[in-house]
Parts: structure tokens; sequence; C-alpha cells
């Protein structure tokens, strides 16, 4: 098999070798390489105890309790610059189904591999550097990794209750690495799952949070959050979710509320928008059942967007969300009903949005918008709509050509000609303008000053009129240039 291992990886083996120590490529990372996709991160396990590593790797450092020593590379790739090696461990007696009672160190690569969660994750490469620039590579696969990842399944290592039982959040974590790889569960491991979901109560929810983002990242979000609910797994995540099955709603849409937030994500995903807009499609029908009034196609949903977003506050808070996350998505969502049908917004209106929301969140909510517009499912959608949206935002922030772009005001003016105010400063200032549109460079202030000398000799009437032209003809020059960007006529 063609694989290349980065030289930093390969250095750091070598030098354990020589030492004395086996030590391997394991974890994720194989997993990729195999796959040729992109690895995360690259681990190494070895038979040298953190501190035999730490001696022999000055750059180093080791703070947890899984006996890890990680070793700084002074790469400048991401991913290379700091290398996680881990000493051969076994894991003993689960009590708490989510952490070993002690961890312990294992006599060999084999008894290390038997402890990790999924036969794709459990294979490790032997490398020897044959010669310069050439490595021998075999792989040590005692599960039948390679054989599940040609036939793209997610399975347990050994029995799949008795490891959810050490570790309750690997059940997300099948599902996670499902997603991520467009894998399926192997039957008994998801059978295992369906049966001790319940377990997951026990997992600390920042590591829930870790596994839920990565769901919701990957290309297959929303398979993955149906994958969670059939499994039992979501009502431990987000049962709010679950209130919305089966709740239909009104003529605006064909599906009901949980398959309409399902529908959102997907779309957001397609879209490969972020992860606040992917949270925000998700949640942001969340509350659709509780403010629903009437039947059928007239039922009602007043306030679905503000108290929606009260309940995602509780849900991210929950997950410990950070609090930047959390104000971002409940923005969203409270805002997202804005309206924006051509004809009925305003600019003031779209001006008074701007403000309440700050235009650095504006195309985040738009972007929400698009997700839900494309889950009701309802053909009427009309992204003509939505561009003009855009192209009226754009606008209206858009710096429109005016007076207060000179270097100069109608107070120096009037010092420097010593007259009142009066409709003369205001001819000065449009006739200057009209000059430095036409040529910028005349935007400048001893320029200007000399002008204004000048201009106050001459009758303005004429010249205010050419110069109110000249203004009014590049603010539609500027304005075309707009909607052009948006397709708006
Ligand atoms: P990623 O691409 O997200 O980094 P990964 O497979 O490398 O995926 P990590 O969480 O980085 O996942 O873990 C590295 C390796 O450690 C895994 O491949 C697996 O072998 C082992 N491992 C991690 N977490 C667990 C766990 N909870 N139970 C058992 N083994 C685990
Ligand atoms: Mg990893």
């Amino acid at each position: 098999m063609d694989m290349k291992i980065p030289k930093e990886v390969e250095n750091i083996i070598e030098k354990l070798q020589k030492n004395g120590f086996e030590a391997y490529v394991v974890g994720g990372c194989v997993r990729d390489l195999i796959l040729g996709r992109e690895a995360t991160d690259w681990d190494i396990a070895t038979q040298a105890k953190p501190e035999e590593i730490q001696k022999l790797f000055s750059d180093s450092y080791y703070e947890n309790k899984f006996l890890t020593v990680t070793i700084r590379t002074g790469s400048k790739k991401n991913n290379l610059k700091e290398i996680e090696v881990t000493t051969f461990r076994s894991e003993a007696k689960y009590t708490d189904k989510r952490h070993p009672d002690e961890v312990k160190f294992a006599k060999t690569i084999e008894e290390d591999l038997s402890r990790r969660d999924f036969t794709v994750n459990a294979m490790a490469l032997e490398i020897q550097s044959v010669d310069v620039g050439r490595q021998n590579i075999e792989i040590i696969d005692p599960f039948g990794g390679q054989k599940d990842l040609e036939t793209k399944i997610i399975r347990a290592v050994g029995n799949p209750e008795d490891r959810f039982g050490e570790d309750a959040l690997r059940m997300m974590r099948a599902i996670r690495f499902a997603c991520q790889l467009d894998f399926t569960i192997e039957g008994k491991t998801l059978e295992a799952i369906g049966k001790n979901a319940a377990w997951l109560q026990a997992i600390a929810k920042e590591r829930i949070r870790d596994e839920l983002i990565k769901i919701i990242m990957s290309d297959k979000a929303a398979d993955g959050i149906e994958l969670l609910k059939n499994s039992g797994l979501l009502k431990y995540i987000m049962p709010e979710l679950e209130k919305g099955i089966g709740v239909s709603q009104n003529r605006h849409h064909i599906y009901t509320v949980y398959e309409h937030n399902l529908l959102s994500l997907k779309f957001a995903v397609q879209k490969k928008f972020n992860l606040e807009v992917r949270l925000a499609s998700l949640l942001h029908d969340i509350a659709k059942q509780e403010v629903k009034e009437g039947e059928g196609p007239e039922a009602t949903f007043y306030n679905h967007d503000f108290v929606g977003a009260k309940f995602a506050v509780r849900i991210l808070e929950r997950l410990r969300f950070s609090n930047e996350i959390i104000n971002k998505v409940a923005l969203l969502i409270r805002s997202h009903m804005f309206v924006y049908d051509v004809g009925v917004v305003t600019e003031a209106g779209i001006r008074r949005l701007l403000k309440r929301v700050g235009p650095e969140n504006m195309q985040d909510l738009i972007d929400l918008r698009i997700a839900d517009r494309l889950g009701s499912g309802v053909p009427k959608a009309q992204p003509y709509r939505l561009r003009h949206f855009q192209y009226m935002v754009e606008k209206v922030q858009h710096d429109a050509i005016s007076v207060k772009m000179l270097k100069i005001n109608g107070n120096d003016i009037m010092k420097i000609l010593e007259i009142p105010a009066g409709p003369k400063i205001g001819a000065i200032l449009d006739v200057l303008l009209a000059e430095a549109i036409e040529e910028p460079e005349k935007n400048e202030k001893k320029y200007l000053e000399k002008r204004v000398k000048e201009l106050a000799e001459v009758d303005l009437t004429q010249l205010r009129q050419m110069a109110k032209q000249k203004i009014e003809e590049k603010k539609e020059e500027e304005d075309l240039v707009i909607k052009g960007k948006y397709w708006v006529k």
C-alpha cells in the first residue's frame, strides 16, 4: 500500500526505536491514511513510559492522566505542530460508565489496540526506515479494521455492550464516525446503542457537545440527528427536538415541525453554512408546537421565533456551548422571521434590522432564511426575493455618494470666506463634490481651499445644476453595480 508518513512522525518513531522501544502510528490517522483522507492529528503509541519519552524529547510536556506526552515538533503544519505519544494502555474496570477506575500500562500493541473503540480505529502501523526517504510500512490489524473500512462499517471492538459500558460516549462516537465517513453501523453495535442509550446520562456535557459539533459539521448531519433519535440517544441530548415529531404546520409547509427542522439543517449543510447557522437551522422552529393555535392550513405559530430563541439558549447552555455561540444562535433564531418581500420591505425597515442584529450577522441571518425556505418544501420559494433583500441591505450600508466624502466641510468654507451659513455653502460643496467624482485627486485639502476662493467669485447657479446632475448619475451608476452583484433588476 502506498502510504506516506510525515517526516515529523517518522522522526519520533525512529528515535524511540533507536532507544530500544517499540513505537507505532495508531488510531484515527491510520484509518484516514488508508482511506486517503487528510488526518486531523497524528498519534503514536509506544512501549516507553511517560518519563522515558520525556527524557528523549526535551521539547515535550506531560499533563494528563492518560499516559500521554505531547511533543512539539517545530512544524509549521497545524496537524503536525504537536504530536501525542501515549504509552501502551489497557483499561481496567469501569464502574461509572465514563472513566476507568485506573489506567494501566499494557505490554503489547495488540493489547493497546484492544481497548480502542471501533475496529477502523484499532489499527497500527509499524514503520521501518529502510533508506533515506524510504519507509517499510506494515499494518497491524487484529480486529478486521481494513475489511470494515472496505465495506464501510463502524463496528465495536469486542462486545459492544461491554465497550459502551466502559465509556458511554462511544455510542455517540459510533454515530459521529458513521456521519463523517458515510459508513453504516454494524447490527450488534447499533442494537447495543439502542438498548443502552440511557447510559449517555453519565457523560460530561462537554464531551457530548464536542461529538455533537462533529456530527453537525459533517456532510451527513441531518442523517446523524435522525440516527440519534432512532437509537434513543437524542432524548439525552436534545429532548426538545422530539416534541416536534408529528406536529403538522400550515399552508406554508408540507412537513411536520420535526421534519422541517431536520430538512433545514440538511440544506444548511448542503450550502456549507457555518456551525451557528447549522445550529440555528436545526433549532429555529424548536418551540412551534408550544405556541401552535388552530389546526390545518390556517394554524398559527405566533412568537415561535422569540420562544424558540429562549429554548435554544436553554439547550445550548445545558450542553456547555460558549456564550459567543449561544448568543449568536439565539439572535439568529429570534430574528429569523424578518420581512423581505419586494415592495413591502423598506429601507428604513432594513436599517432597523441592521441595528438590531448588527451588520456582521446579516449574512448568517440570510443564510438561515435560505435553509429555512428550502426546508419548507413549498414550491413557491422565490430566491429572487432574497436576492433583492440582499441588494437592499448592501444599498443602505453603502456609503452613498455625498459631500461627507470631501476633505473639506461647510464650517471650513464659512471660515475661509468669512460668510454665514446659507445656500452658497451648499452650492460650493456640490460643485466640489462633482469635480472630485470626475478627478478623485482633487479631493485634497490644500487644493479644495484654493478652489473655494475661486468659486466664491463666480455665478454658481448653472455650475450647481450641472454638479447635481453629475452626482445623481454617479449614484445611479453605483446602484447598478450593487444590483448587478445580486442579479436584481
Ligand atoms: P478525529 O479525526 O476526530 O481526530 P480520531 O479517530 O482520531 O478522529 P480521537 O478522538 O482523536 O479520534 O481519538 C484517537 C483514537 O483514540 C481513536 O481513533 C481511538 O482509537 C481512540 N479513542 C478515542 N476515544 C476513545 C474512546 N472514548 N474509547 C475508546 N477509544 C478511543
Ligand atoms: Mg484524532
